[in-house]
């Protein structure tokens, strides 16, 4: 199976040429047609599997085809991505930026740790996906920078290890501002019954892909 299979639209296609993929992994064959169907999706996989553009990729699509999109409207957030690490928020950001190279949609992440005026700033500038850790993204909602009313994609990456660093409250909170009408996606290496039941309050009839 290529790329070409899976129904991408050529900016997409053209981008992941230029990034020398040929090939969807398991997961991206399996998870890219659901997420197309804007189906929810419970995925057991690890990193190093190719979750990342398995979400991305349908993700940065579905958001360029929104036919409501109006060019003059200010950009608000539409996706997303909440993940435990720094350095995993970095990664996921530079995915978004490599698929979407050729789309016009914006992506900024923001974490903890640093100051936040570099962040807030871009996040003004008007921003379409959001990479997040939990407690920045937090502090932030609550000084009225960041706004979840306008979410469509909803991802909860890493979830078990979300669970072992105790953000467990964090999650739930962010859940809790979430519009009710959403597409979730929800990746995690291991499903411990705590992590299911978290996955249980997030999804409404998933698909489920394992690797
Ligand atoms: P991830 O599991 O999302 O952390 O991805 C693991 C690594 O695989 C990343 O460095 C990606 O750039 C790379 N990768 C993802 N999808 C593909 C693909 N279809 N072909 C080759 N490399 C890929």
């Amino acid at each position: 199976m290529q790329f070409s299979d899976l129904s991408l639209i050529d900016p997409i296609l053209k981008a992941l040429a230029e990034e020398g993929y040929s090939t969807p992994t398991p997961i991206q064959q399996q998870a890219i047609p659901i997420l197309l169907n804007q189906r929810d999706l419970l995925g057991c996989a690890q990193t190093g599997t190719g979750k990342t553009a398995a979400f991305a990729i349908p993700i940065l699509q579905l958001l360029s085809e929104d036919k409501y999109k109006n060019p003059r409207a200010p950009r608000r957030i539409k996706a997303l991505i909440l993940t435990p690490t720094r350095e995993l928020a970095i990664q996921i950001d530079d995915s978004f930026k490599a698929y979407g190279r050729h789309l016009d949609l914006r992506h900024t992440v923001i974490f903890g740790g640093v100051s936040q005026h570099g962040q807030v700033n871009t996040l003004k500038s008007g921003i379409d996906i959001l990479t997040a850790t939990p407690g920045r993204l937090l502090d932030l909602m609550s000084q009225g920078l960041v706004s979840l009313r306008d979410i469509q994609f909803f991802v909860l990456d890493e979830a078990d290890r979300m669970l072992d660093m105790g953000f467990i409250h964090d999650v739930k909170k962010v859940i809790a501002r979430l519009p009710e009408r959403r597409q979730s996606l929800f990746f995690s290496a291991t499903m411990p019954p705590d992590v299911a039941k978290l996955a249980d309050t997030i999804l409404n009839t998933p698909a489920k892909v394992e690797v």
